[in-house]
């Protein structure tokens, strides 16, 4: 048992002339017991402070709870929806309104080449003033519009996938198949209805033009190389009205490439500069793509899955396009192929 003088002074702070009877295991200091109540009622009052924070924090939790529709990102989500959905309905509406055109642009322009038709034979009968010749022509005419009429453009849907339920999409145009239809000259002759040219054995730069006319859409058209001995080739395109000449590299409407690896553009040959070299060989498949819409050509030789631009300007080279190939060796031979 302690002695009164090695008994410990009350620890109250502010100042106690008591002995401290009541030990405080958490301060580890000693109370009379009147401090010692009050040193528990702190501590009590301090617990109560514990309980009240809870609460509080409670408080707001449920707080938020109920107010879960009103976060300040949920704003943010809606218009983020809103702009999406109307994007969607804008981009739908001008999709269905390019295909009105089209179609319209197709109708009016067979109906423009019966016109021409029509004209041109009433004109021979009343004249009287047609040959074999004439009619040959007037009846690939009339089949020419029959196969557009039937199987006329057909319009397709690129999807692009951007997110997984969202797809993004564009129109592409598939003109009735294309076929070459007329040549510069007779060392030249265009086979198996039109989908095989082939060169007879003289050298000579020689010009072949493809059937279908294009003024708007995105078409693509797949040559296949059957036939070539190192021999040079141009393809392209050139404006319809241009008459067919042996030599075209004067003419500013032919735009395209030839493979000893230069540029034709404006009636300009072009050295290609870049590292990209144009190639077109034997057994080669060469796809080349026009986008009437922005004014541009691409050609992609599927061996190489090098892929060639090129801007055409109008103002040269007016609309309708035509294929246009220009082949110089003996015995080469190109094929259209289905796209
Ligand atoms: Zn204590
Ligand atoms: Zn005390």
């Amino acid at each position: 048992m302690a002695s009164a003088s090695t008994r410990k002074q009350c620890a109250y702070d502010g100042g106690c002339k008591q002995v401290g009877v009541a030990y405080c295991e958490g301060c580890t200091r000693s109370f009379c017991g009147i401090h010692f109540n009050d040193h528990r009622r702190l501590l009590n009052e301090e617990l109560n402070f514990i309980f009240s924070g809870c609460n509080e924090i409670k408080d707001v939790l449920n707080q938020e709870k109920a107010t879960c529709d009103s976060h300040p990102l949920m704003k943010q989500i809606d218009d983020w929806e809103k702009q999406s959905i109307g994007n969607i309905q804008q981009r739908a509406k001008e999709l269905r309104q390019q295909i009105i055109l089209l179609a319209t642009d197709h109708r009016n322009e067979l109906s423009q080449r019966l016109q021409q038709l029509s004209e041109q034979s009433n004109d021979a009968l009343e004249h009287d003033s047609f040959s074999e010749t004439d009619l040959r022509q007037w009846k690939k005419i009339i089949e020419d519009l029959k196969a557009n009429l039937t199987s006329h453009a057909t319009v397709g849907i690129n999807q692009h996938d951007y997110f997984p339920g969202l797809k993004n999409i564009s129109l592409v145009m598939t003109m009735s198949k294309e076929l070459f239809d007329r040549v510069s000259d007779n060392t030249i002759q265009i086979e198996q209805n039109g989908q095989v040219a082939t060169c007879d054995s003289s050298v000579n730069h020689r010009e072949i033009r493809g059937r279908n006319r294009y003024s708007s859409g995105v078409h693509k058209i797949r040559l296949y190389i059957e036939q070539a001995e190192q021999f040079w080739m141009f393809l392209g395109i050139t404006s319809e009205p241009t008459p067919l000449r042996h030599l075209f590299c004067s003419a500013p409407c032919t735009y395209g490439w030839s493979n000893d690896n230069n540029i034709w553009t404006n009636g300009q040959k072009c050295r290609n500069s870049s590292n990209n070299i144009i190639e077109m060989k034997k057994n080669d498949i060469v796809s080349l793509i026009l986008d009437c819409n922005n004014r541009t050509m691409v050609m992609i030789n599927e061996r190489t899955n090098r892929k060639y631009e090129l801007s055409v300007n109008t103002a040269n080279c007016p609309f309708p396009w035509q294929l246009y190939l220009n082949l110089n060796e003996a015995n080469s031979c190109v094929r259209i192929l289905p796209t």
